[in-house]
C-alpha cells in the first residue's frame, strides 16, 4: 500500500474541507482498505469520519428513520425503530458478511462503495430511502435509486459527504430473500407495499444496479415478466438463463413471504 495522509477531523464542516482539498472519506474501511491493498485506489489523503459525533447513529424521527453515516450493520440491525418501522432492512443487516464486516462497516460505506450484490441497495431501494449529501458548498437530497449509476459508480461527487440516508417509516407489509451459495448473493428481491397504496417490487446483484418494478396492486406482480426484464451479468455466479430462472424463482418467494413478514 502506498504511503497516505490520514486526517481524523471532529466536525463535519472540517470533513467537507478536507474533502474538498481532495481527501477521501471512509469509516469501517472494509472496502475501501482492500482497494488500496489491491493497488486499485491510491489516495493521498485519507478522512476518518469516525470522531464526528455528528454522523453517528440512528434516529428516530417524526415520520422517518435517518441512518447517519457511520451508523454500522450492527447498529441498524438492532435499533428498536428499525425493527419496528423497517424489519427488512434489520433482517438484511443482521445476515449481511460476517461479524467482522457487520461490526465495522456502514450503511453509507455499503451505498456509496455501489457492489452491484449490495444487500443494502436492494433493501433501501424498496424502502425508498433518500440519500442527503453535503460540500463545502451545497447541500442535495437524491432518491438511492438515482444516486447509483452502475458498478462501483454513483453520482456523489469526489468533494461530497454522504452525511445520512432517511427513509419513511409506517410501511406496510414488506419482504426480503436472498439466495447466497459464496460470499455475496447471486440474486436479492425485497417487496414492499407502501401504505400509500401499490407494490414495489426491488431486484439486485443479478444485474450492475437494483433494479425497481412498480404495480398498482401485488396480485399484479408477474414474477416472469420481473425475470425477462431484468437486466443480467453473466458471471462466476452464474449464465443468463440461471440467473433469470432464479430471479422468477425468488420473486415468487419475496411475494409469498409478505404473509410471513419479513424473510431474511
Ligand atoms: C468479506 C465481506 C463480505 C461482505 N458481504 C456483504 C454482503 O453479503 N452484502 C452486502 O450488502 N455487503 C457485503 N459486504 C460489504 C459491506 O457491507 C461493506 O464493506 C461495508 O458496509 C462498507 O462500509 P465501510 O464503512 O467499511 O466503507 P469504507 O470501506 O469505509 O468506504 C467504502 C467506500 O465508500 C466511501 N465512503 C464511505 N463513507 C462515506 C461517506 N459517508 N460519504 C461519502 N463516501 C463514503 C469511501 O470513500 C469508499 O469509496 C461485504 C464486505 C466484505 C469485506
Amino acid at each position: 500500500m502506498r504511503d497516505f495522509e490520514l486526517r481524523r477531523p471532529t466536525t463535519v464542516e472540517e470533513a467537507l474541507e478536507l474533502l474538498a482539498a481532495g481527501g477521501t472519506p471512509y469509516c469501517g474501511g472494509t472496502e475501501l482498505l482492500a482497494v488500496m491493498r489491491m493497488g486499485l485506489a491510491e489516495p493521498e489523503m485519507l478522512v476518518d469520519l469516525k470522531r464526528i459525533p455528528e454522523l453517528a447513529g440512528v434516529d428516530d424521527r417524526d415520520g422517518v428513520l435517518v441512518l447517519n453515516a457511520r451508523a454500522t450493520h450492527d447498529e441498524v440491525s438492532a435499533h428498536p425503530a428499525v425493527l419496528q418501522e423497517a424489519p427488512i432492512l434489520a433482517a438484511a443487516t443482521r445476515a449481511l458478511g460476517n461479524a467482522r464486516v457487520r461490526a465495522t462497516g456502514t450503511l453509507a460505506g455499503n451505498v456509496c462503495f455501489a457492489e452491484p450484490r449490495s444487500d443494502v441497495l436492494t433493501v433501501l431501494t424498496a424502502l425508498a430511502a433518500t440519500v442527503h449529501l453535503r460540500s463545502a458548498e451545497a447541500r442535495r437530497d437524491v432518491p438511492i435509486a438515482e444516486f447509483v449509476e452502475g458498478t462501483l459508480t454513483t453520482v456523489r461527487g469526489e468533494s461530497e459527504l454522504l452525511v445520512r440516508m432517511t427513509l419513511p417509516k409506517q410501511q406496510g407489509r414488506s419482504s426480503y430473500v436472498r439466495f447466497q451459495p459464496a460470499e455475496y448473493p447471486t440474486v436479492t428481491v425485497a417487496v414492499v407495499e407502501p401504505e400509500s397504496g401499490g407494490c414495489r417490487v426491488v431486484v439486485g446483484a443479478v444485474g450492475d444496479r437494483a433494479e425497481v418494478f412498480e404495480y398498482d396492486a401485488t396480485e399484479q406482480v408477474d414474477a416472469g415478466a420481473i425475470a425477462e426484464a431484468v437486466d443480467v451479468t453473466e458471471d462466476l455466479n452464474g449464465q443468463e438463463d440461471y440467473k433469470r430462472h432464479l430471479t422468477s424463482v425468488m420473486v415468487r418467494r419475496a411475494v409469498a413471504a409478505l404473509d410471513g413478514g419479513a424473510s431474511g
